[in-house]
């Protein structure tokens, strides 16, 4: 499948893009995961994306491009892709849109995740994420804990709170999704891409995305 994930942070995006792929075995793409791992590594890219991520801001569209071109050319994406946090601006949106016409191939379709504002926010300051860069597993301490050491149950590296999940960074992230982001709603229901879920438990909202995608 080729499918863009967008919604809210909180939304349930990276659980539901690591589910959607072991079902057909396209690639779940995050660049907060990408980002994340090259700050970690202290690469060039890492030090230029840090100071935006740790306050909640958008790092630069070039930046962004810049990865997700290289990233969307590698061969695993020729099984189908499952975007999430990406496009996160028109501009991002449309410079995706060239892209994929460049490389022939074309979206499913852009599935919206909506959940109520106060799930997302209890969402957002529950969630223990590994530290382990090539891992980065999601756990939430009230309904999906890790380990009672606090360790990740798939690698056994600790788990820990993001830098951008203050309440500050959390309240900015929220405010920058419906300034950049949420306009995408609208520029995909124009494109003809769009459709809606309903957000609530995982394993639901990812049988309704595969019934999509088989329709
Ligand atoms: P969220 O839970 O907020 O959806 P992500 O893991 O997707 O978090 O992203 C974390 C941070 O990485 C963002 O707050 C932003 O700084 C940066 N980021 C991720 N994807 C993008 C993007 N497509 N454009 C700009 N910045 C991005
Ligand atoms: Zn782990």
């Amino acid at each position: 499948m080729r499918v863009v994930l967008l919604g809210a942070p909180g939304a349930g995006k990276g659980t539901i893009a690591k589910l959607l792929a072991e079902f057909d075995g396209s690639v779940p793409i995050s660049t907060g995961d990408i980002l994340r791992s090259a700050v970690k590594e202290g690469t060039d890219l890492g030090k230029k994306a840090k100071e935006f991520m740790d306050s909640g801001d958008l790092v630069p569209d070039s930046l962004i491009m810049e990865i997700m071109e290289a990233r969307l050319r590698k061969p695993d994406c020729r099984k189908g892709f499952i975007l999430d946090g990406f496009p996160r601006t028109i501009f991002q949106a449309r410079e995706l849109k060239n892209l994929l016409a460049k490389l022939s191939v074309k979206l499913d379709f852009t599935a919206n995740l909506e959940a109520p504002r106060d799930i997302i926010l209890d969402r957002l300051t529950t969630r223990r994420t590994c530290c382990n860069p090539d891992c980065q597993a999601i756990y939430n301490i009230k309904n999906n804990p890790p380990q009672e050491d606090g360790a990740c149950k798939l690698c056994h590296h600790q788990t820990m709170q993001r830098d951008d999940e203050t309440e500050e960074a959390i309240a900015n992230r929220l405010e920058i999704y419906h300034q950049k982001t949420a306009p995408l709603i609208g520029y995909y229901e124009k494109e003809g891409l769009l459709k809606n879920f309903l957000s609530l438990v995982a394993d639901d909202t990812v049988s309704e995305i595969k019934k999509a995608i088989s329709a």
